[in-house]
């Protein structure tokens, strides 16, 4: 497997530090709202990196977040009158469904307020060694204590310090220094050394890290927009706390567009993830997200939507047909053809997609020609069946049922029957009704 590592800038050969596992952390969403299409595709690009592991022969301990501590929610639960609680289960409920519809696997996910104690304590020790200083009641982290800062962004610290998008504070020693702790007087708080209030958000991924995989993991990711500064925090803390890398692998996936256009509430075109699903599916919309490569951004748009719908229609439809030449074979797998060899090879190169997409056609059209010819044997058709099966499920697009049911089969026998009694308007009767299942085309 060959890896796009942010932290190096260049594509390397993926070592995991265990052999056949890979520990792997992917930054989850700030849960005050439903998933756009954009928050989206880290869910998408991360789940595809786990099967082609796995494909692989790796076990993937995967494991994500909920930031269910954030001013964004405080403001929400104020406005709704709910409580913060209720804000995030009713968001967390959204994405969970979010991601089961685009096929993807739930990692093992921990939210903030579950993680709380571990939080405060990591950043009274950061306090203690130094790298951490008080001010009023507020914690802020001191960057100049670590060398290196910003090497994940490439950046110098001259040049970040001078950026626009850092915010003046006069109780920061530098500008750079970010926020681990916050005194609040108002929304949900939690008692600490330093008084009352809540966590900075780029301490809880690195608490969640160091405490569920006990040292530096193999994968980090995430999307490209939280590169600098949350990521670039996060190895700081790690690197003041615990002299070690946080990860050996930064992953960051593209961002998205819409009609070649940013996304943003000012322009009115943010698109609610269930409402492209509901709209589409789940396999277009998962399909669509893998139409770019993962670090390129992805334009979405009516002819991206239209190509994305036509592929997976086009892969169901040679599928569904499948099971009206083995019908009256046992339910069975076969060798996988050589282009499933092709396939993965594409899909171990910095996940080139676009690559493994073009061998999935590939896979159709030898299947559809299989299908076509009388004189194709049963198992060259099962063969290409399970590998095209096998290419759909490490994208993570589901496919029909691999067998006709009972009363498709009933339904085929009786269009047989009519066509042989010459009894055309039955036979055409039951044809349409195949057609409409995807048995025939
Ligand atoms: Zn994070």
């Amino acid at each position: 497997m060959r890896l796009y590592n942010s932290y190096t800038n260049q594509v390397e050969t993926f070592k995991s530090i265990k052999e056949n596992e890979v520990s792997m952390y992917v930054c989850g969403p700030t849960v005050y709202n439903h998933a756009h299409i954009g928050n989206a595709r880290p869910i998408v690009v991360f789940d595809t990196l786990k099967n082609i592991l796995e494909a692989c022969g790796y076990h993937v301990h995967f494991v994500s977040n909920y930031t269910d501590v954030d001013d964004k929610i405080i403001k929400q639960a104020i406005e709704s009158n709910q409580s913060e609680e209720e804000i995030t289960t009713t968001y967390i409920t959204a994405y969970e469904h979010v991601r089961q519809q685009l096929n993807a696997s739930t990692p093992i996910t921990i939210k903030v307020t579950e993680t709380m104690d571990k939080i405060i304590d990591y950043i009274e020790s950061m306090v203690k060694e130094d790298i951490a200083y008080v001010n009023e009641n507020d914690v802020y982290f001191n960057v100049s204590s670590i060398e290196e800062y910003g090497q994940l962004s490439n950046q110098k610290i001259e040049d970040l310090i001078s950026g626009a998008r850092i915010e003046k504070n006069d109780k920061k020693k530098n500008p750079l220094d970010f926020t681990l702790w916050k005194a609040t007087d108002h929304g949900i708080k939690w008692h600490s050394s330093f008084g009352e209030g809540r966590p900075g958000w780029h301490t809880e991924c690195v608490v969640m890290i160091l405490d569920h995989f006990k040292g530096t993991i193999d994968i980090h990711g995430g999307g490209m927009d939280l590169k600098f500064p949350h990521h670039e925090n996060e190895i700081a803390q790690c690197k003041g706390t615990h002299h070690h890398a946080l990860a050996n692998y930064w992953v960051h996936n593209g961002m998205l567009n819409i009609d070649g256009e940013k996304m943003s509430k000012s322009l009115g075109n943010v698109i609610w993830a269930k409402d492209y699903i509901q709209e589409l599916g789940g396999n277009v919309v998962r399909w669509l997200l893998l139409l770019a490569h993962y670090r390129s951004p992805l334009n979405i748009s009516a002819e991206t939507i239209q190509q994305a719908q036509s592929e997976v229609e086009k892969i169901q439809t040679v599928l569904k047909q499948t099971r009206l030449a083995l019908m009256d074979l046992p339910l069975q797998t076969g060798i996988l053809t050589p282009l499933y060899e092709a396939f993965l090879d594409a899909c171990k190169d910095d996940m080139n997609i676009n690559l493994a997409m073009s061998v999935v056609f590939e896979q159709v059209k030898q299947l559809n020609q299989l299908l076509r010819s009388k004189t194709s044997s049963k198992d060259d058709i099962v063969s290409a069946d399970t590998t095209l099966r096998k290419m759909m499920s490490i994208l993570g697009i589901s496919t029909p049922h691999p067998q006709l049911s009972t009363e498709e089969v009933s339904l085929v026998f009786a269009w047989n029957q009519a066509k042989k009694d010459k009894d055309f308007t039955l036979a055409d009767h039951y044809r349409s009704q195949l057609i409409e299942r995807g048995v025939l085309s």
